[in-house]
């Protein structure tokens, strides 16, 4: 399988809007952060994990020419602000899209306009499939297993495929879904920045949990411009825990 980074950044991306630091002002391509999101090629069809504000910008960039299933980690804005933009992928066929049920009870306030009496024509036809935790589902012909996480007290999900490991957004886990990352190859997890936040980690927390797993190689995502620049962070981080970047795809 093949997981493609679609975007690295936080809420808001790298560069923000109206700030002159030194990562917002780099001019090195690594240090472009769009809101973060992953393409996975499964062998037998695509998975989106999380459609965020610049869904339709990655999927234009990264060629991505059908997808069969979405997951939702959760309802903040910068993971689900795209689906509109999931037209042109479900104008065939109904999109499953994989979220816990409050999440579905998010998008279906946000966006009524697309489901049930009040679908409106040349919306996107989402099927909305509610997942439990710890329970493992069959989307694009594989298993994958949500893994409940802490995003500061907002319970959100996490995805084991295989040997991958997807975390974003997580502050805490607690030791039972800790359980479920266990013999991990590839850890993909959230590192905001250098300070302190309640509901995120920031890069020695990430760094810590990176130590606990012990995959071959963890991948960092979800910072903001001051988690500082690409380069320079990567040659101060262990081995085998990098920052990751927009466009880069590894093998699993
Ligand atoms: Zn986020
Ligand atoms: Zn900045
Ligand atoms: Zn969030």
């Amino acid at each position: 399988m093949k997981l493609t980074f679609l975007g690295t950044g936080t809420s808001i991306g790298v560069p923000e809007m109206c700030c002159n630091c030194q990562t917002c002002l780099s001019t090195d391509p690594h240090d472009k952060r769009l809101r973060t999101s992953a393409l996975i090629e499964t062998g037998k069809g695509n998975i989106v994990i999380d459609c965020g504000p610049d869904f339709r910008q990655q999927t234009l960039r990264a060629g991505v020419e059908s997808i069969d299933a979405i997951l939702l980690t959760h309802e903040h804005y910068d993971h689900i602000g795209g689906l509109d933009d999931l037209r042109p992928y479900c104008a065939n066929s109904e999109m499953p899209i994989y979220a816990r049920q409050d999440v579905i009870q998010h998008i279906m306030e946000r966006i009524p306009y697309c489901f049930g009496k009040e679908k409106k024509p040349r919306t996107p036809t989402m099927k909305l499939i509610e997942i439990t935790p710890g329970k493992t589902f069959t989307a694009a012909g594989v298993e994958v297993m949500p893994i409940q996480v802490m995003h500061g007290n907002m319970p959100i999900l996490g995805f084991r495929i295989g040997g991958l490991t997807y975390i974003t957004d997580m502050k805490t886990i607690d030791g039972s879904n800790f359980e479920l990352i266990r013999g991990t190859k590839i850890l993909v997890v959230n590192a905001l920045h250098t300070k302190e936040h309640p509901t995120h980690q920031n890069v020695r927390q990430a760094v810590l949990f990176a130590e606990k797993i012990n995959a071959e190689q963890t991948w960092l995502i979800h910072m903001s411009h001051r988690a500082g620049l690409h380069k320079v962070m990567n040659a101060k981080l262990p081995p085998h825990v990098s920052f990751a970047h927009d466009g880069l795809t590894i093998n699993f």
